[in-house]
């Protein structure tokens, strides 16, 4: 199959964790990042509940635990995450505090207004922008905030291979203005936008070229492995060729 008609949610969940295992990130992201994030927030006592929904293996969770004294529960699909996510509190001293819980987004496990944020770095697409806006309301005080990262198109138009893969891959990509007003309409009052810098996704995807030789030497003679390299590959060279199109943007709200 053609790795261009193809999104990542076809190839086989295995060999897909299997390539992120053991990474600190999943996407594009790091500690400044979420630190710059975390700095448009107030409020944050030993008292409050963090939620980090798609935490993946915790790089965020962690940074967000060194720097609240909040409980944190990270929430993820995939147990191996989870696992590498405990011990890493445990190791860091934070398991009094911080747990990895394997759940979905479609069903979290919180009562209403029991939260006092929720973070999302990388992951909210899976449920879809606009849908978990509105289904992860409820869990939020009032008063409580929502951060999280979201592939963004930085121009109203663009050439039509990037605007074709990204229609494909994630039809709900759209511009930082129709989000914003997406999080109006959802009922957040938008705190802060920033645009997450060219590097972050360079850096991420250096680290991914320098995983992939291993990573098909592992797997030599899979099919799935070779078309998931593949697209990576693929979807590297288009933000290597369109970077200035599109990317991710940290959007910070305050539920009202
Ligand atoms: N937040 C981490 C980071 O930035 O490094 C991970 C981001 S990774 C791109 C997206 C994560 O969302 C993956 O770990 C994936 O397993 C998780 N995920 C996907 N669908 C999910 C769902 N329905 N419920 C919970 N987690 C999900």
């Amino acid at each position: 199959m053609n790795n261009e008609n193809k999104t990542i949610h076809e190839f086989d969940l295995n060999i897909i964790y299997d390539y992120f295992s053991d990474t600190e990130r999943q996407g594009p992201g790091n500690a400044d990042l979420t630190l710059k994030a975390l700095s448009f927030i107030n409020g944050l006592s030993q008292q409050s509940k963090i939620a980090d929904i798609g935490c993946g293996t915790g790089g965020q969770t962690m940074v967000l635990a060194q720097n609240t004294p909040s409980k944190i529960i990270g929430i993820e699909l995939w147990p191996d995450f989870i696992s590498q996510l405990n011990e890493n509190a445990q190791k860091n001293n934070f398991q009094h505090r911080v747990t990895g819980v394997v759940g979905n987004m479609d069903n979290l496990p919180f009562d209403d207004e029991e939260l006092d944020l929720i973070w999302c770095e990388g992951a909210i697409y899976n449920i879809g922008f606009e849908c978990g806006l509105k289904e992860w309301r409820k869990f939020l005080k009032r008063g409580g905030y929502i951060a999280m990262t979201e592939n963004t198109w930085f121009t109203s138009e663009r050439p039509d291979e990037i605007g074709g893969f990204w229609q494909n891959a994630y039809p709900e990509i759209d511009t930082i203005s129709n989000k914003v007003a997406q999080m109006e309409n959802a009922g957040y009052l938008p705190i802060a936008t920033f645009v997450v810098p060219e590097l972050t996704w360079t850096d991420y995807y250096t680290a991914q070229a320098l995983r992939q030789e291993s990573f098909l030497k592992k797997h030599a003679g899979n099919k799935t492995a070779e078309e998931f390299v593949g697209y990576q590959r693929y979807e590297a060279q288009l933000y290597d060729k369109y970077k200035e199109y599109y990317g991710y943007v940290f959007y910070i709200g305050k539920k009202m």
